[in-house]
């Protein structure tokens, strides 16, 4: 499913440089170091394909990619950085808030969590914000390798618990590992059902 199927289409910076609204869309969300880049990667099955481009400092860019024929594939860029600079966060918020408000063909956001760390503040606001944008949003786990199969219980409970008060929060949860590839071909099927 989507192999060989996936290009980069282009970097964003603003709203006026989203590409036309002709495709299905899903978006990627996660704190910084959450393993999004490597689960893209993986999930599209190209190396390298989501650029580490959430460092601090550099351009904030929402990235587009093409998936299959129906299909845009958005990585945003990570949040919760403890030492980003305020302007950087603010606009990067700015933007986040028009994006997720705006963006109409938006069907679903897929907010990545560390399966050892949960759910943190930082990624419940976004929560917050996707309620109020209405954006159906679905919690993905990354790196479910690194923990023991009684602990990933725990971070299932807590993360169950976290998204109940959330009305656009989607009910199902995804475990995946970019490592070990647990959870891919899931999410794949995931976002092809996505119309
Ligand atoms: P991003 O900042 O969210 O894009 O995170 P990255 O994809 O760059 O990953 C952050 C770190 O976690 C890197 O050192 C990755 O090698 C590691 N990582 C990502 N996914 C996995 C995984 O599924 N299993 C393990 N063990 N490590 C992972």
């Amino acid at each position: 499913l989507f192999a060989g199927q996936v290009d980069f289409l282009k970097g964003v910076v603003a709203m006026s440089g989203l590409p036309d609204a002709d495709r299905t869309e899903v978006c990627f969300a996660g704190r910084s170091n959450v393993g999004k880049s490597s689960l893209i990667n993986a999930l599209t099955g190209r190396k390298a394909l989501a650029r580490a481009s959430n460092t601090p400092g550099r351009t904030q860019e929402i990235n587009y990619f093409t998936l299959g024929e129906n299909h845009f594939l958005v990585d945003l860029p990570g949040y919760g950085f403890a030492n980003a600079p305020l302007p950087v966060v603010e606009k990067w918020q700015a933007l986040l808030k028009r994006y997720l408000s705006g963006r109409q063909t938006l069907r679903r956001a897929f907010v990545l969590v560390d399966a050892r760390h949960g759910i943190k503040p930082v990624d419940e606001e976004i929560m917050t914000l996707l309620d109020s944008a209405a954006v159906t949003f679905q919690c993905v786990l990354t790196k479910i390798d690194k923990v023991r199969p009684k602990d990933l219980e725990i971070t299932l409970r807590q993360v169950r618990e976290k998204l109940a008060p959330h009305p656009a929060a989607f009910p199902e949860i995804i475990l995946t590992s970019s490592e070990k590839g647990d959870g891919l071909s899931t999410l794949r099927a995931t976002i092809a059902t996505i119309k």
